[in-house]
């Protein structure tokens, strides 16, 4: 099975409904150009209803950055899959390293968020997963991602509604990027976990890179043969950057 290219958007807390209206119409003069390409965009959830009105004629699915891992009750600020899927949402991120970092994501919560979002709705999970930069130069890279899957993954038999993004901590934001051979390196040895775990049918899983991908660095990354797309923070928020990297993955 040909995997479809994938493109996601990562808006992080940026964006406002003025750039909503910017983005959708840019991606609409643009479909041509993208057409096989499946995009995707996450901005933060109070924008998704806008995004919902904005691109109800499109062909632009949208995500979430973040779900809880409850039903509903008393978590305050937080979203919870049905919310998000009744604004729109059909992906969800779950393992960022931002939320890793800074908001107490650990390996126990980001399973429990990643059972919870393949057993109670028909979100497909796209789980973030990569080294630091001290992880990586003490080689630890593929030990660290391993761990990561192995951790979130644990409990799940099937890959049906499963996304991995490969996202380096150290060239997320940073401008540093991997090169295509790093980062084709890392993706070949998470295909054959996903292979050795699923068996066959983890070969179709769609493996997305991110870190700092811009225009002009997303075709020689998107071109590696395990480089499904990307998932893409700041140049999302640029609609002519944006743009170039979906046609990129084209
Ligand atoms: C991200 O936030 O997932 C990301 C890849 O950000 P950036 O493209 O800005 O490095």
């Amino acid at each position: 099975m040909q995997r479809q290219p994938l493109v996601i958007a990562n808006w992080k807390m940026n964006g406002d409904r003025q750039l909503v209206t910017a983005m959708a119409e840019a991606l609409r003069e643009s479909a041509a150009q993208h057409a096989d390409v499946s995009v995707v965009v996450c901005p933060p959830a109070v924008l998704l209803p806008a995004w919902q009105q904005a691109a109800f004629y499109d062909n632009i699915q949208l995500g979430a950055q973040d779900a809880n891992e409850h039903v509903s009750g008393a978590h305050t600020g937080e979203h919870s899959l049905a919310l998000l899927v009744e604004s729109g949402a059909s992906m969800v991120l779950v393992g960022h390293s931002e939320r890793r970092q800074f908001y107490g994501d650990n390996a126990k919560r980001i399973a429990a968020k990643v059972n919870h979002t393949l057993n109670e709705s028909n979100l497909t999970v796209v789980l973030c997963v990569g080294e630091s930069a001290e992880e990586r130069e003490q080689q630890q890279t593929f030990d660290v991602v391993a761990a990561q899957l192995q951790e979130a993954l644990a409990d799940c038999n099937n890959c049906e509604r499963i996304v991995v993004a490969y996202e380096p901590v150290w060239a997320i934001g940073t401008g540093l990027t991997a090169s295509p051979e790093q980062a084709q390196e890392v993706h070949a040895f998470i295909r054959n976990w996903l292979q050795e775990k699923f068996g066959p049918s983890g070969a179709n899983v769609q493996v997305l890179y991110g870190g700092s991908v811009k225009a002009d660095n997303a075709e020689q990354l998107f071109a590696q043969a395990d480089i499904d797309g990307g998932l893409i923070g700041g140049a999302s928020l640029i609609e002519e950057q944006f743009v170039a990297i979906c046609n990129a993955a084209q």
